[in-house]
């Protein structure tokens, strides 16, 4: 079936036949947990699905099927282990309409921008399937008396806490470079996006992957979160989320000295000088925020522009944000759903704080539904102009399709204002002059610069923040870091 014949059926009946209801534990579902949960569509604002709340128990057992599967995966040879992970992307491929469908009705996203994520997650896999059988390490010269060398080992058992604004792709950009590495996984998806993972980790399983290598389990994040947090067991935590949960998480691991990659979001600037063409500005700052809804860790929440631009720039933006068409993510809108009904009133909450403070509001700041049916969860696409440095719009991560908009003169100021925020995720910078561009991308103090362009690169770049964006990096080559510990062995010569 094709992904416009699987959302007719959906539409029609507001219902999705076989969605996983238990956990994946050892290889399999498990029956469905007492306490179950309901999950909703965020285009429709309507449940169409439960999924089981996990128990102390649940995360305990997976916990220990990974911890028995992680001794055997590191005896697999890497060749093995890239055939392996080459099938998962072949099967992620044939599967992409059910994938990209499913997350639609979970996450509220566009079906375009789900099967974008459905293929990133099989690509996150090849590529490193390619890696499995690179993971070398050093030769390393200590004068006649020694041969010393370094070897790659697998950390063991790795935790992943996912969130629900890329719950496809950021599960596969965990469990790729840990399996890769000779890894084991216990995952846990986010309360509103619990589908998705389920299902990937039965593929996982179909392409060969042991049984109990991965683990997904289903439920509360102050509950079985913080257990998977706080297992001494957990090697490695890969968590993706909030400043103030990705602080919580790293102090309920403290205690275990488990290693940590944290990434915990931002409010990334594009700075735009005088010399840049305002089309090209106002067509990467447009796609910067409106694209999932603006619920984006690296958004380009913040737009930095000369003075000589701001009003051409402006008015282009405004127009065309005018212009945006929200919708059920499976009717083809402009833009999606805001993931929650929760989040949605916090988007509000910042708006409504900024219009009492008087904001230059050029377009959107209300909440609204989607046209033809009059429900869901959405929000006008939204740009304020204008800002102060101190600005709370400036200053907190808004996550939902909300443009705070600054000014300025010089270059010096530009740098300031955009390195101003407690995050340091990534930055763009719009300008004809090299120099210029490279003495900003310099001073930028972020994870990832963009000259002339928003974004990018792909899943071959390292990706990851500084300051309160979080630490550690994923993606490339980098992203196998998390998952290995280096080794130094030394072999005395002496006769
Ligand atoms: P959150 O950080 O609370 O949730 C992220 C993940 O952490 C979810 O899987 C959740 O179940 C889990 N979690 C929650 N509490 C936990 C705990 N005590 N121990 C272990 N795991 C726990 O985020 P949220 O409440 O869903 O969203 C709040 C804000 O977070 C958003 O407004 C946005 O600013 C930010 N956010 C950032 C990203 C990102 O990509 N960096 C993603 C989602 C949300």
């Amino acid at each position: 079936m094709t992904a416009n014949t699987i959302a007719r059926d959906y539409l029609k009946t507001g219902s999705f036949p076989g969605l996983p209801d238990g956990h994946f534990i050892d290889g399999r579902t498990t029956p469905p947990s007492p306490k179950k949960m309901e999950s909703f569509d965020p285009g429709r604002a309507e449940a169409f699905a439960e999924f089981s709340l996990g128990e102390t128990s649940d995360m305990d057992r997976a916990i220990a099927s990974a911890e028995k599967a992680a001794a055997r995966w590191r005896q697999v040879s890497p060749g093995e282990r890239c055939t392996i992970l080459n099938n998962v992307a072949r099967l992620f491929r044939e599967n992409a309409d059910r994938l990209s469908v499913i997350e639609v009705i979970d996450s509220g996203k566009t079906l375009a921008e789900a099967q974008g994520d459905v293929q990133s997650s099989a690509r996150l896999f090849e590529f490193y399937a390619g890696a499995a059988d690179k993971l070398d390490g050093r030769s390393v010269n200590l004068g006649p008396d020694h041969t010393a060398f370094t070897v790659r080992e697998p950390v063991g058992v790795t935790g992943h806490i996912i969130p629900w604004n890329y719950p496809t792709s950021t599960f596969a950009r965990g469990v790729a470079p840990a399996l890769a590495a000779g890894c084991s996984v216990v995952a846990k998806p986010a309360e509103t996006t619990p589908f998705t993972a389920l299902i990937m980790a039965e593929l996982l399983c179909e392409a060969g992957v042991p049984e109990g290598l991965v683990n997904v389990v289903t439920g509360l994040g102050s509950d079985i979160g913080a257990q998977l947090a706080r297992d001494p067991r957990i090697k490695q935590l890969t968590f993706t989320g909030s400043v103030s949960t990705g602080i919580n998480v790293a102090q309920m691991a403290a205690p275990n000295v488990t290693r940590l990659t944290l990434e915990l979001g931002g409010k990334s600037p594009l700075i735009a000088f005088e010399d840049a063409d305002p089309e090209k500005v106002a067509d990467g700052s447009y796609w910067a925020i409106f694209s999932n809804s603006g619920q984006i860790c690296s958004a380009g929440s913040r737009l930095i522009l000369h003075k000589a631009i701001r009003d051409d720039v402006l008015a282009i933006l405004a127009e065309r944000a005018k212009s945006i068409r929200p919708g059920h993510g499976l009717s083809s809108p402009d833009m999606g759903a805001i993931n929650s009904d929760l989040h949605l009133s916090r988007i509000k909450a910042h708006v409504e704080a900024a219009k009492a403070r008087g904001a230059n509001l050029l377009t959107g700041g209300d909440v609204t539904v989607d046209a033809d049916t009059g429900k869901g969860w959405f929000f006008q696409p939204t740009v304020i102009a204008d800002l102060g440095p101190d600005d709370p719009a400036v200053q907190d991560e808004i996550f939902g399709p909300v443009l705070s908009v600054q000014n300025f003169e010089t270059e010096e100021e530009a740098v300031r204002l955009a390195n101003g925020t407690e995050f340091g995720l990534v930055a763009s910078v719009y300008t004809r002059d090299v120099g210029r561009a490279m003495r900003v991308a310099n001073a930028m103090d972020c994870g990832q610069v963009s000259v002339n362009d928003y974004w990018a690169g792909g899943l071959e770049l390292p990706f990851g923040g500084n300051k309160k964006s979080g630490y550690g990096r994923e993606k490339g080559w980098e992203g196998l870091d998390a998952y290995t510990k280096v080794k130094s062995i030394t072999i005395s010569n002496a006769s």
